[in-house]
């Protein structure tokens, strides 16, 4: 027997009827002779509805009381599936952060699991009980309050059952058949990945493929958890059950690079519109300026990311251009104006309409030219660029977001992505 961690996300559970075939999923498990531990989410837009109660209710509101409220969703699925397993005939039983426990951090409404006591889950495996366990949420123990893990937490919460159970695979059941080399609702042509290893996938889901919550791919690599991307949507019968030492290799497996036995110089793009880009004209050209404008930003927990700095004709003055959160804009534009004594004049331009594209492949590692080859096609079709980043495995430009689509389909095809 092995032991399965299986979590299925929003649209797997949006009604009655989605979780009953939810349901037979796990049944098919429990039949093979698995144990079987199942994290699920809210159904489909209930935390988008729970988030716009909080914010209907108070702009400013309490961190820990907005957690009590969204935490509520994944509640309301557990209780629901252990109800359909048990009249499935199946022993099941619901489990809340605080019930298992996972613990978490003080940070509400993005807080980090710190530990889970798995031992209560496991003795019920030994009398064959399923533990259906709420994603997305823990206990933070000082206060003893419920904290969620940020939005798309639950995949977070199913890799850190799987880690803290010793589980053989971590399976994400979701509303696409794996992992793509693009999202596949923007690009029609988004091929399947068999494999991704867990340093591309990190990259893809901080750059903005959300199929995946960073936090959980991190947690996978640290402990070299097995994750498998797969579609709840497939008939439950007709997939194979987990066979300890025989896992079948469906939908997307994520995993260590030297298992990888073909690998693409560029593995797939990302795309994200949620930035914003703010531009500092004319500030003057001195050492220890970036200091005097990042300084304050850091300290008002500003997260920056992309950086460009270019120097005016007169040598005297530059052009400080750099991106956050579009969320974090009101907050930077007051942050950078209570700094001006700090940094002295300039004129400041701010914009939210643009988007970051990146292509993501370990392959760079060892093959020259992506960079260029990136740059001549978004020219080719007059996309500017407005800001660069790079690291060993990825590139990331900042473009006008009404060429975002356009800019990711060119990419994927110029790259030998597209399916035939
Ligand atoms: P769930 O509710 O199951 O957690 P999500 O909506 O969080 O599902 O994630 C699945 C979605 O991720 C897909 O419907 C797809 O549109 C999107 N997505 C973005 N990038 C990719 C990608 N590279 N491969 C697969 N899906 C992607
Ligand atoms: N329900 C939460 C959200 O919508 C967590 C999740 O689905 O992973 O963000
Ligand atoms: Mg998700």
């Amino acid at each position: 027997m092995a032991v399965v961690v299986m979590k299925f996300g929003g649209t797997s559970v949006a009604n009655v009827e989605r979780i009953r075939n939810v349901a037979r999923h796990v049944k098919r498990e429990v039949d093979a002779g698995n144990k079987v531990c199942v994290v699920v989410s809210a159904m489909s837009g209930v935390t988008n509805q729970l988030v716009a109660y909080v914010r209907e209710a108070s702009l400013l509101h309490d961190a820990r009381e907005y957690d009590a409220v969204v935490a509520t969703g994944e509640q309301v699925t557990a209780g629901l599936l252990a109800i359909v397993l048990q009249s499935m005939g199946l022993q099941a039983r619901s489990w809340q952060g605080w019930q298992v426990p996972i613990t978490a951090s003080a940070a509400h409404g993005s807080a980090r699991i710190t530990g889970i006591d798995g031992s209560e889950i496991l003795r019920r495996f030994e009398s064959d009980e399923v533990a259906v366990v709420t994603g997305f949420q823990g206990i933070e123990p000082e206060r003893q309050r419920v904290a969620t893990l940020g939005r798309g937490g639950s995949d977070t919460s199913a890799v850190a059952m799987a880690v803290a159970l010793k589980a053989d695979v971590c399976d994400i059941y979701t509303d696409v058949d794996g992992v793509y080399t693009t999202d596949p609702r923007i690009v029609a042509k988004a091929k399947r990945l068999p494999k991704i290893s867990y340093e591309e996938m990190l990259e893809m889901a901080s750059l903005g493929s959300k199929v995946l919550q960073t936090r959980s791919v991190e947690l996978a690599m640290n402990h070299r958890m097995r994750v498998r991307v797969l579609s709840s949507f497939v008939a439950p019968e007709a997939m194979a059950p987990v066979r300890l030492g025989q896992l079948e290799d469906i939908g997307t497996v994520v995993c260590d690079e030297d298992e990888i036995v073909e690998s693409q110089v560029v593995s797939g793009i990302a795309y994200v519109k949620d930035e914003a880009k703010v531009t500092l004209i004319k500030v003057e050209d001195k050492p220890g300026i970036a200091a005097r404008i990042f300084g304050p930003l850091a300290d008002a927990n500003i997260n920056v990311d992309m950086i460009v700095q270019s120097v005016t004709p007169d040598g005297k003055h530059t052009d400080m251009t750099f991106t956050v959160q579009a969320t974090e804009l009101p907050r930077t534009l007051e942050t950078l104006k209570a700094a001006k004594s700090e940094i002295g004049e300039f004129e400041i331009q701010s914009s939210a309409d643009v988007a970051k594209i990146s292509v993501i492949g370990i392959g760079m590692r060892s093959h020259a030219g992506v960079a260029a080859l990136m740059f001549k096609a978004l020219s080719d079709k007059g996309i500017n660029i407005l800001a660069i980043t790079t690291s060993e495995i990825k590139i990331s430009v900042l473009i006008d977001a009404a060429y975002a689509e356009l800019a990711v389909r060119t990419l994927h095809s110029i790259y030998g992505l597209d399916a035939d």
